[in-house]
């Protein structure tokens, strides 16, 4: 059905869900269009999920001044939203004469900036904060600020929050064309109806400058590059904080996080997309990484590896067109472009967000929201609720509770995720449709089986919670079943 909105929000990741909880601070009526079966599966599903304390900002950006709020506000956020926080700390470590240049850098623009508690480590103080790293390491900079988070738990649980305050989520449905119209912006969407919006945020990920370019000429273009993570079981040795090497050699180092569920995740290469929606992991990514976490914690197994993956990185560069020609800038922006075109009012492009998007996600979507509000004449939302509340996870609870907890069916041996807990992920305002979508919202499927016990089960209450044959879920793709779970 055609709908009339003061604001609709373009992509359903982190961002896009953190602009509408924000924008239903305000009375502004919310719709977002997200593409896919569900939220939060774009560059919010693969990332390293480290919150920052914004010591490795540009003093005077955007970014900075960005980062330095989100990460004293994370640990309340988390609370307010029911999201697990890992508050570890981190320590960046320089194993030689430039490295350790590079850090006194970061440390002292770290103090320029006001980060809280860095400390700049020798050796001796080193090996007490993080046994078991490689001989060599000459320097380490401390941030206690720094921590983990599950990062689409935290985009669901902003989703959540905003449709609790009247955000309405339409999922499956992709923006195809926009037109400028004298009371804002006439969306053309897949399902073939037409929304109406006095405003219009561009959360569209790796795909925002495409989605400008539905409505403008080019400024702007995302040219993304591929980095490949490994995630090790939670049997691994995992050190008591973050780990990030700045390498002697300029280029990527390690990045090892204990993650909230206690996996070990280590990251991350850096390579030039050669192929178009290329997201298929490169043996030369994996063993650049692999080699780079055993060259700082030389005693990690690798052989507890229950999974790797590779993520996009959303490199956002300025379009000039000479003589009909598109010309990119040489360098990639360094700040967040977020930014309301001045032919366009009311629309806002965040285009490229890159590290640390994900911390900064809900001053993110404040920031825009503050300015849409002004633009369009909003009051503030009395009712607005910042809180959700979520049961705690089965899996989560200490051994001694688990005990004590009523008698459950367990689908996810790994995780021990719960049939109530899949059936409630299905049952959500917001529910979960797809294999994808409960691994997302109950975590079946994440731990070192990687589904191989619970696919079926979780398919089996798909199916019975929608009505259908488990049949009605599957298709034919390329002479092999897949399960598609959304007819
Ligand atoms: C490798 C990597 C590591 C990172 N590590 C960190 C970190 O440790 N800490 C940190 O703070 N930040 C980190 N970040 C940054 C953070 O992950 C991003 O800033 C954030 O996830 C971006 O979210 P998004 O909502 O913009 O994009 P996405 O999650 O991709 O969401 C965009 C959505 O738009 C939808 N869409 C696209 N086109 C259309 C259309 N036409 N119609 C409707 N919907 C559409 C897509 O389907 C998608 O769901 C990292 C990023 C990368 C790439």
């Amino acid at each position: 059905m055609d709908a009339d909105v003061d604001v609709a929000v373009i992509g359903g990741g982190v961002l896009g869900c953190f602009a509408a909880r924000n924008l239903r601070r305000f009375n502004l009526r919310v719709q977002v269009v997200e593409r896919e079966f569900e939220l939060c599966g774009g560059i919010t599903k693969a990332n390293t999920g480290i919150v920052y304390s914004g010591y490795d900002t540009k003093p005077g950006s955007l970014k900075a001044r960005l980062t330095l709020r989100a990460s004293r506000a994370f640990p309340q956020l988390c609370r307010e939203l029911s999201v697990p926080f890992r508050p570890t700390g981190s320590l960046m470590t320089a194993a030689g004469p430039r490295a350790t240049g590079v850090l006194q850098k970061k440390y002292a623009t770290g103090l320029a900036l006001g980060v809280p508690g860095l400390v700049l480590l020798a050796p001796p103080q080193i090996a007490a904060l993080a046994p078991g790293l490689a001989p060599g390491v000459s320097a380490a900079l401390y941030s206690p600020g720094m921590g983990a988070v599950n990062p689409w738990e935290l985009g669901l649980a902003a989703a959540d929050n905003a449709q609790a305050n009247g955000a309405v989520f339409r999922t499956a449905t992709a923006v195809s064309a926009m037109e400028r119209r004298p009371e804002g912006y006439r969306l053309a969407l897949s399902d073939n109806t037409i929304l109406r919006a006095r405003a219009v945020v561009n959360a569209a990920g790796l795909s925002a400058g495409q989605v400008s370019e539905l409505l403008m000429p080019p400024y702007f273009q995302i040219r993304p590059t591929r980095g490949d993570y490994i995630i090790l079981d939670p049997r691994a040795q995992a050190p008591g904080c973050i780990i990030q090497q700045e390498p002697e050699q300029k280029g990527k180092g390690a990045t090892i996080v204990p993650t909230v569920d206690g996996n070990l995740l280590l990251g991350t290469s850096d390579e030039a997309v050669t192929r178009p929606g290329w997201t298929t992991t490169e043996a030369s990514g994996l063993d650049f990484v692999a080699r780079s976490a055993l060259a700082i914690l030389p005693g990690l197994d690798l052989s507890l590896t229950i999974r790797t993956f590779a993520a996009l990185r959303p490199n956002p560069y300025w379009v000039k067109t000479v003589d009909g020609a598109v010309k990119l800038s040489t360098r990639s922006i360094e700040d967040f472009l977020i930014d309301e075109p001045e032919d366009y009012p009311g629309f806002v492009n965040l285009a490229g967000i890159k590290t640390p998007g994900l911390t900064c996600a809900d001053e993110i979507g404040l920031y825009v929201a503050e300015r849409l509000a002004e633009r369009l004449g909003a009051v503030p939302n009395r009712k607005f609720d910042p809180s959700r509340e979520a049961g705690p996870r089965f899996g989560r609870l200490r051994p001694e509770e688990q005990m004590t907890s009523p008698p459950a069916t367990i689908v996810c041996r790994c995780q021990k995720v719960t049939e109530d807990e899949v059936r409630q992920a299905i049952r959500a305002p917001l529910p979960a449709t797809t294999i994808d979508g409960v691994k997302r919202r109950a975590g079946c499927g994440m731990g070192r089986c990687q589904g191989g016990y619970c696919t079926e089960h979780v398919l089996r209450l798909l199916a019975e919670e929608q009505g259908l044959p488990v049949g009605a879920l599957c298709k034919e793709q390329e002479g092999s079943w897949v399960v598609c779970a959304k007819p």
